[in-house]
């Protein structure tokens, strides 16, 4: 039987080490197999850490769009090792971290697993993933909502600014470009 490739979009983010670096590893790692393709790739946003210990580096964030064979749970493995690859730690909830990988949409799949709940149940107010999203993608919709209308009702849309692609010494790059929330 042939499968047919579905269309998924996936999160990545990362606050931990060489996050430039990290990032571009990890979109090749993510498509470097036969079962995965790259459709698109969002620009890189830098996001002050919600939640979870005080004081931690901000976030580059980043989304992709891709097409795979894989069904759902393979390519929540897939992108399990692909963490694991950059030694991700889950030390402490919402802490740190080298690598978070999450996979927002698998095709139009629902599911309420709680090891794979599609769409990922946080996404649609979660500015540091519609936002990426909505540059990407501006036609994209997220349960049946415009992800540019999600992304400027977010909460956390006034932590997210453009990042320029060189990796500040100790500063925070691209913190001026931060985007106002819609009135
Ligand atoms: P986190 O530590 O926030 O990356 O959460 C990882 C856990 O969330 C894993 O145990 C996954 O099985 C589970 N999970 C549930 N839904 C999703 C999803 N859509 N994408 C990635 N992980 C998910």
């Amino acid at each position: 039987m042939t499968r047919l490739f579905t269309r998924a979009v996936l999160a990545l983010g990362s606050n931990l080490g060489d996050r430039t670096e990290t990032l571009s590893a990890a979109v090749a790692e993510l498509v470097d197999r036969p079962e995965v393709r790259l459709r698109d790739v969002s620009p890189v946003v830098q996001t002050e850490a919600v939640g979870g210990p005080a004081d931690q580096p901000d976030f580059l964030n980043m989304v992709l769009e891709i097409e795979t064979l894989l069904g759902p749970y393979e390519l929540l493995e897939h992108c399990h090792a692909v963490e694991a690859a950059h030694h991700r730690t889950r030390a402490v909830r919402w802490g740190p971290r080298t690598l978070d990988v999450d996979i927002i949409t698998y095709g139009e799949v629902l599911s309420s697993d709680d090891r794979l709940t599609l769409p990922h149940p946080r996404a649609a107010e979660r500015a540091f993933v519609l936002y990426p999203w909505s540059l990407m993608d501006p036609q994209a919709t997220l349960g049946g909502v415009s992800v540019v209308e999600l992304a400027a009702r977010a909460a956390d849309m006034p932590s997210v600014g453009h990042f320029e692609g060189i990796e500040p010494c100790g500063g925070k790059a691209g913190r001026e470009h931060t985007v106002q929330p819609a009135p």
